[in-house]
Formats: C-alpha cells, sequence, structure tokens
C-alpha cells in the first residue's frame, strides 16, 4: 500500500482508499471500452449508468421521498446560497435564517440579493458556541422558509435539532451530509458540496421537494433555474462527470458499510474520541462547543498558548496526522473527521493528544 496520512481537511477530505484505488484501476480503460470515464460522452450510456447510479444510491442511503427530485449541479454550496433563494422566493417573499456562524452568514448575504432575508435566531452573542432550541427561534409572520446550516463546519456547531415551527426548511448540509438521517417531512431544499461527506469537489448534491417548482418566482437564466435542471436530469449542459464518478463509488463504499444509520452512529463515536480526550486534559484542551451542539463532523478546539498549538500541529505531522490547523478566521485547532476518516485514525488522534499533553502539561 502507498503512502497515506490520516487526513483531518475540512474539506476536500479523505476519501475511502479502496475507492481511490478503484479510480486508479480503471482510469484509463473504462469497462473494457478502451477509454476513460472522463473521456466518455456525458450522454452516452456509460456515463449515464454512472449518473443514475449516484441518483439512486442518493435516494436509497438518505431515504429520500419520491416528492423530492435529486439534482447534481456545478457551483458547489456556494452557489446554492443564491440559488435556493432565486428559485424559492419572489423579490416580496421572506426568509428566515439561523445565523449559527460563518456559512449561515454566507448563505443568509447572498439570499438578501433576491429577497428579505432576517436573522431568526442569532448565535453571535454567544460566540457561536451552540445551535438553538426550536422554541428559541422567533419566525415573522409571512416567512417562506427557514435556513439552517445542519453543521458548521468552521464553529464545530451542530444542529442538533431539526426545528419543526411550522416552515419549511431550506438546508445546508454540506458538512453533515450522509452521517444522519433527514426529516424529509420538514425540508424543501437540502443542498450540500460534494467534497466533504460524498466525493471530490467540483459538484453539489441538491435534492429539491418537486412541489416548489410549481411556482416560478422570476425569469432564471437556464442553468440557474431549479426546473430546467429537473426536466433534464442535471444533464441541461455538461455535467461535473468525474466528481459524479468517483462520488459513485463512494456512495456504494457507504452502502457496503451499513448506509447513513450506521455511518450516524460511527461519527458519534469516532468524534467522541477526541471529545473524551478533550474532557480528560483538565482544560489543557478546551472546545468552545457546548454539548449537545458538538458536531461529529468537526472537532474544534484550543491549547493554552500559540508556541504549544503549532509544536501539537508540527508533532502530529510527523506521526501522519494531518491537517489539524483550525480555519483561518478563527485559528486554534480543528479535527474533520467525517464517514471516511477510519476509526483508527479517530483513535490514533485521540491516543496523540492525551500523550502530547503527558508530554506538555506540567
Ligand atoms: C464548505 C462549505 C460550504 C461551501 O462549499 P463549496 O462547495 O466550497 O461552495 C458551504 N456551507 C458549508 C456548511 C460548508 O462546510
Amino acid at each position: 500500500m502507498p503512502k497515506r496520512v490520516y487526513n483531518f481537511c475540512p474539506g476536500p477530505c479523505t476519501l475511502p482508499y479502496e475507492v481511490l484505488e478503484e479510480t486508479q484501476s480503471e482510469l484509463v480503460n473504462y469497462k473494457d471500452t478502451g477509454m476513460s470515464i472522463i473521456e466518455h460522452s456525458h450522454r452516452g450510456k456509460h456515463y449515464d449508468e454512472v449518473h443514475c447510479e449516484v441518483v439512486d444510491l442518493v435516494r436509497e442511503l438518505l431515504a429520500v421521498p419520491d416528492e423530492f427530485t435529486i439534482l447534481l449541479i456545478q457551483g458547489g454550496a456556494t452557489l446554492q446560497f443564491a440559488m435556493s433563494a432565486m428559485n424559492l422566493l419572489t423579490p416580496d417573499d421572506k426568509a428566515g435564517f439561523v445565523n449559527s456562524g460563518h456559512w449561515a452568514k454566507l448563505a443568509m448575504k447572498d439570499a438578501k440579493v433576491y429577497a428579505n432575508v432576517y436573522t431568526a435566531w442569532d448565535g453571535s452573542a454567544e460566540n457561536f458556541s451552540r445551535s438553538p432550541k426550536a422554541e428559541e427561534i422567533e419566525l415573522e409572520s409571512d416567512t417562506s422558509y427557514l435556513h439552517v446550516t445542519t453543521n458548521e463546519t468552521i464553529g464545530g456547531v451542530r444542529l442538533f435539532e431539526w426545528p419543526d415551527i411550522g416552515v419549511p426548511l431550506v438546508a445546508d448540509m454540506s458538512s453533515d451530509y450522509l452521517s444522519r438521517p433527514i426529516p424529509w417531512e420538514l425540508i424543501n431544499v437540502a443542498y450540500g458540496g460534494a467534497q466533504k461527506n460524498i466525493g471530490p469537489s467540483g459538484v453539489a448534491l441538491v435534492i429539491v421537494r418537486k412541489s416548489v417548482l410549481e411556482t416560478k418566482p422570476r425569469e432564471l437564466p437556464s442553468y440557474l433555474d431549479y426546473r430546467r435542471q429537473h426536466e433534464s436530469g442535471s444533464r441541461f449542459n455538461t455535467p461535473a462527470v468525474f466528481p459524479i464518478y468517483v462520488a459513485g463509488k463512494v456512495l456504494k463504499y457507504y452502502k457496503e458499510h451499513g448506509g447513513v444509520e450506521e455511518f450516524a452512529k460511527i461519527a458519534r463515536i469516532k468524534s467522541g474520541h477526541v471529545y473524551d480526550a478533550i474532557d480528560a486534559s483538565d482544560g489543557f484542551y478546551d472546545c468552545p462547543v457546548q454539548g449537545e451542539s458538538r458536531s461529529f463532523m468537526n472537532v474544534v478546539f484550543r491549547m493554552p498558548s500559540d508556541k504549544l498549538q503549532s509544536d501539537f500541529q508540527e508533532q502530529a505531522e510527523s506521526v501522519g496526522l494531518v491537517n489539524l490547523g483550525g480555519h483561518r478566521s478563527v485559528g486554534g485547532l480543528r479535527a474533520s473527521i467525517y464517514n471516511s476518516m477510519p476509526m483508527e485514525g479517530a483513535e490514533t488522534l485521540a491516543n496523540f493528544m492525551s500523550e502530547f499533553r503527558a508530554a506538555n502539561s506540567k
């Protein structure tokens, strides 16, 4: 086996070794066609199979009901900040936002271009250390939807309770897609970039309730119109063939390893190893996120000094634990432990943390 490290990068993230190996082995000659899948026509039978399999696997793994269409769109989650608003809201409509941190703020900023948006719950006063309970969210009258970020990748904050408060949700699930079941009865749109829990970057998985396609709030350029994407099976133009193809292998791997319920359980255990190392450290490691809101995907923590933090990162890297730096906007440390991070990676990190503390605390 070639050199592999435990890669705790928040995105693009580590992928299953088996997937990378299979991708490599097929790359030059796909299914004995004498060409690569990335050289095949996106309208041909081979790519069609790849594309449909991804859609089918998403439907199965996330138990997506027939009332929803599953779209694969370029532009990442970032394009969906705007696209969800422009497709769901007229300029006079209103959407509420749960301000849970960095990504929620960006989603709100772009939605504001197309409609009226307001903050329905604001985590800023508590330094984004938790997510809200449903009863804390304050909706204005005539709200079309509530936007939530189910996992704040930078702050390490998980939306632990899906708000069931009488308006549909639009959910940015970029960093915890396929790591938790989705209560579809509450959802109008779920979206996320692929590169955190689904595959390589270059495509977003966008799941839209078909009934919202029936109203057309404004004229839209074809690519940006969910209706057009739906009618064309996300193949209105050339799709992101390579990321979609690799995503299919990741999804198959998830299916073979027990599906979303199983990955939800494993995520709790893996992140639990790291939280245990933090909580047993007498304050040497400190996680700013409160109890239930602690992310199962991105474990954020700090140490008493910048010097210790840089020593930690350097020594971790020397033993193959890489990309543990916090986001440049907040500093500190962050271990991103997505579905494809093996259990052993989380255990190795937790052990390293205990050893580092023993060696560096007085
Ligand atoms: C990474 C991330 C985004 C941005 O994703 P892109 O696909 O790079 O546009 C949006 N929201 C959340 C929660 C993220 O983690």
